[in-house]
């Protein structure tokens, strides 16, 4: 029997997510019985984090699991394009971690991690309280590279110049000031090198926000300076650019003029190797690296990430702390939600077995990134990965991208598969 990527991915996220663990071997009940009370403590509650937390207690409620989130309820980058854009509302990308409490028995703790101790298997929060644990998640995102844009930093990001690449206030800073932006003034996007959190993110941006000035500021364009060469899903967006938007948004490739040196947020102006461009508004995303508390843990490499054994997402610096998500090295899965929550999935599956006195199996891992370009004009990408010689390799011809001649219907289609992935692992995740 052939299985279709569509199949494949309506499988892995139609609440049998958990049918991925069919791959494994395992049940609850056979980590249930043996194990005595272990401790769990998962930090971060993202895709990663929290998708880890709801794994570890769905395959073994004996488990006892806490997740430390330092914020109260977490806003998804996934579709804070689509809030830029207009097409959606804050709240309806705002989650709260009520369902992980009540409804599946996670200990959830609001406060930050301030230290951990890896010898001794606890770690220290803001309030002051110690916590021990048998096996530590470490699932911090992204942090940021400011100051290697010559005159950004943390408080241009906060004021003028937003990266919006964390959602919630710079989601709204950078609607405000689109809408507050004259008639006639251009945006300007500068995108960072690979790797860095959610490849066709800023192109997806560009697109929404074609959208949005084609309705409201007729006048306007969007500017993308370019770190690279290419992009992710290139041809698509090209090609839906010229059909939405022709005239509408200009790419720059690195070598093309899209290098930049420099912002300058008194006069709101991008220096480029072609000369300074004005903004009307201007959206830094800055080149990323692993969050702070795995730096101060000692967990990541030269480059700033988090290397991990591919088949358990253990770190290959620290025994016993797992690193999923954004800030981990995963070979050639991208750095997505659905990434994150499958590398997550894998982590939890494979926790249990080393509880257990037992090696982690081989894992599958699965990505899908949607973008929209338009309303109704969607397109994707998909792979499915393995654990071979060289790390996390993805499965020849197992994914693919939205044929370049899709017919209308199907890129309205895949318009509503983006939306349908949105509530289904949502749900899969928080409820
Ligand atoms: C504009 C945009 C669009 C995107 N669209 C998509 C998409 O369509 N599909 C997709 O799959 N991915 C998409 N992504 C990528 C996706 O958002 C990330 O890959 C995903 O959020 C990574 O999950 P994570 O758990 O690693 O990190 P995060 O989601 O960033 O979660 C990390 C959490 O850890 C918490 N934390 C950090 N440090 C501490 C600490 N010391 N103590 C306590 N808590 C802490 C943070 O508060 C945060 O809530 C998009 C990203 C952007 C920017």
């Amino acid at each position: 029997m052939s299985i279709s990527r569509r199949d494949f991915n309506k499988l892995l996220l139609s609440g049998v997510a958990g049918s991925a663990f069919g791959l494994f071997g395992m049940n609850s009940k056979t980590f249930a019985s043996g194990a005595a009370r272990k401790h769990v403590v998962v930090v971060g509650g993202g895709f990663g984090g929290a998708a880890t937390a709801k794994y570890l207690r769905k395959l073994d409620p004996s488990l006892s699991v806490t997740l430390i989130e330092q914020k109260l309820s977490y806003v998804t980058c996934p579709f804070s394009n689509w809030v830029i854009g207009g097409l959606k509302n804050i709240k309806d990308i705002t989650h709260t971690y009520t369902a992980l409490r009540t409804r599946h028995g996670i200990n959830v703790i609001a406060d930050r991690v301030v230290s951990i101790d890896a010898p001794k298997g606890q770690l220290k929060l803001a309030s002051g309280k110690m916590i021990g644990y048998d096996r530590l998640v470490v699932a911090p995102g992204i942090d940021f590279k400011y100051e290697a844009v010559p005159g950004y930093s943390q408080k241009i990001a906060e004021t003028k110049i937003p990266h919006a690449w964390q959602a919630g206030a710079q989601t709204l800073l950078l609607q405000r000031q689109l809408h507050g932006m004259k008639n006639g003034s251009d945006v300007i996007i500068c995108a960072p090198d690979n790797p860095f959190r959610c490849p066709p993110g800023p192109y997806e941006r560009a697109s929404l926000i074609a959208h949005y000035l084609k309705k409201h500021k007729p006048q306007s364009k969007v500017i993308i300076l370019d770190a690279k060469e290419k992009f992710s899903k290139q041809g698509l967006f090209t090609k839906g650019w010229e059909r939405l938007y022709p005239g509408k948004i200009a790419w720059h490739s690195s070598t093309g003029g899209g290098k930049v040196l420099g912002v300058n947020a008194e006069n709101m102006s991008v220096e480029t190797e072609f000369g300074a461009i004005k903004g009307g508004v201007i959206n830094v995303i800055p080149p990323q690296k692993a969050g702070k508390i795995a730096f101060d843990t000692g967990l990541t490499n030269e480059k700033g990430w988090c290397p991990v054994h591919p088949s358990s997402f253990e770190s290959t610096i620290l025994k016993g702390i797992h690193v999923v998500g954004d800030a981990c090295v995963a070979g050639a899965m991208p750095k997505s939600g659905f990434a994150a929550s499958s590398q997550g999935k894998v982590a939890a599956a494979a926790i249990i077995n080393l509880l257990n006195g037992k090696e982690p199996a081989p894992p599958s891992l699965v990505n899908t990134c949607y973008s929209l370009i338009g309303p109704e004009y969607g397109i994707s990408v998909a792979g499915v990965y393995q654990f071979a010689a060289a790390g996390i390799v993805e499965i020849p011809g197992s994914g693919g991208l939205t044929p370049l001649d899709a017919s209308d219907d199907q890129l309205q289609q895949e318009a509503l598969f983006a939306e349908g992935w949105y509530t289904n692992i949502s749900k899969d995740i928080w409820g």
